[in-house]
């Protein structure tokens, strides 16, 4: 047994009640061997057994009183995975979901999608069971305030930056930054996707789904090719599919699909975006109201965005989303492009059948990196206390996926698996957190 398998079977042993963590952890000890061959003094430095080892798991009791006046309690946590190139850094996801197994999945991919930036900044990641969805906007305020009143002491500019995820948007990050503010009675940037006017980023917003279609729009430029008149079918209505969507449209794509927990819409005229952002931004209802506004759009409950025939697909839903059977429609239907926009939305075997099958299949932690990227550029603008234009951070945003891409190519040609992202974007980004790691010391 090689150095990454037998890390892997002890995790897979250890953690017997966490399948995504050990899922995320064994796609990323699997593709990162060839430079553990390169390097045997991580084996020496028992590199593998403390990457996979959060630094800190913060966890604890978050009570509220809901509108009947009932004490409600959820459960909070941070994982705080791995500062060994910046502060901690990820988003609180707060979906009735929630638990360490899929936390520490999410804490553990954050840790190479943030070295993939090029940017300093740790790994980490957050949330609790509490379901937004139903909840007013005063209930929601009751629980980010309890929550953040035990999370304030974990957390710091340069300490720990949470920022939005699944369930946590400007809404809610603006309760918490207040609730921050009012006890540490400090004005720092100790969250990101603030508002703009009390300390935000132009473009953190946009950032995750733009950064995947330009991490695509790099991809198809690597093959000669572009976007325009492209098939897109989106899964999700989130804010990374929106804008995912929007940016898509822009460059000439088709986007046909996107889809919430309820069902989906096919709309063959192309997704009015507007429409979307209305129903999910602005009224919080289900996208089955799509079709009202759309007449040519049809609305199916459950899942079925893979089984529509396209170019490219971009899950931006959620976590094993995209199964084997999905992957293989997806290849009968000719799509040639597979990229995340959500964080580990393919299983492992559809992973694995898209790469044999020759689909270039782009891993979130390179593809959705856009988003982390700008709210590490909100950090920097927090700390010179200025606020950069619209264009300025869209540019750096464009550089940094094209980065990426290139960084990650170049990793997986050097492995010996030309074109195979899943080997370069693991490799390039663990490469630089094991660099670091030595460097300090066993730690
Ligand atoms: N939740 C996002 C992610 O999965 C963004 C995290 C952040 O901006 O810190 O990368």
């Amino acid at each position: 047994m090689n150095y990454s398998e037998r890390v892997k079977a002890e995790l897979k042993d250890r953690y017997t009640d966490q399948p995504e963590f050990v899922q995320a952890a064994g796609e990323v000890l699997d593709a990162i061997q060839p430079a553990l061959d390169a390097h045997p003094e991580f084996e020496k430095a028992a590199l593998l057994e403390r990457l996979v080892e959060p630094e800190r798991i913060v966890m604890f009791r978050v009570p509220w009183v809901d509108d009947s006046g009932k004490v409600q309690v959820n459960r909070g946590y941070r994982i705080e995975f791995n500062s060994a190139i910046g502060p901690y850094k990820g988003g609180l996801r707060l979906h009735p979901s929630v638990n360490l197994s899929i936390l520490k999945f999410l804490g553990f991919e954050q840790i190479f999608k943030n070295s993939l930036t090029g940017l300093p900044i740790g790994g980490g990641k957050g949330g609790s069971d509490f379901d937004p969805k139903g909840k007013s906007d005063r209930e929601v305020m009751a629980f980010c305030q309890s929550f953040m009143t035990e999370l304030c002491r974990h957390i710091g500019a340069d300490t720990d930056v949470p920022a939005g995820d699944i369930g946590t948007g400007a809404r809610e990050i603006g309760f918490l930054f207040g609730q921050y503010k009012r006890i540490r009675n400090e004005y720092t940037g100790v969250l990101t996707g603030k508002g703009l006017t009390w300390g935000g980023s132009l473009a953190r917003t946009e950032a995750t789904g733009y950064g995947l279609v330009y991490f695509v729009q790099n991809l198809l430029e690597s093959k000669g090719d572009t976007l325009s008149g492209k098939r897109v079918c989106i899964s999700g209505a989130g804010n990374v599919a929106i804008y995912a969507a929007q940016k898509a449209t822009e460059l000439g794509a088709t986007v046909l699909t996107m889809s919430d927990s309820t069902g989906w819409v096919m709309d063959p005229d192309g997704i009015d975006v507007d429409v979307v952002k209305d129903i999910k931004e602005v009224r919080r209802a289900r996208i089955s109201e799509y079709v009202k506004a759309r007449p040519n759009a049809t609305y199916t409950d459950g899942r079925g965005v893979w089984g529509v025939k396209c170019d490219i697909a971009l899950p931006c839903a959620t976590q094993n989303e995209l199964d084997l059977d999905d992957a293989k429609a997806l290849v009968a239907n000719g799509t040639k492009v597979v990229a995340e926009g959500a964080n580990m939305p393919t299983t492992r075997p559809a992973t694995d059948f898209l790469l044999e099958q020759g689909i270039s299949f782009c891993p979130g932690k390179a593809s959705n990196a856009g988003g982390v990227a700008v709210s590490a550029l909100e950090m920097s603008q927090n700390s010179e206390r200025l606020s950069w234009t619209f264009d300025e951070v869209d540019g750096k945003l464009k550089q940094i996926m094209a980065d990426i891409f290139k960084n990650a190519s170049d990793a997986a040609e050097k492995c010996g698996k030309p074109g195979n992202l899943v080997v370069g974007a693991n490799v390039a980004g663990f490469l630089k957190v094991a660099d670091a790691m030595m460097a300090q010391g066993i730690v």
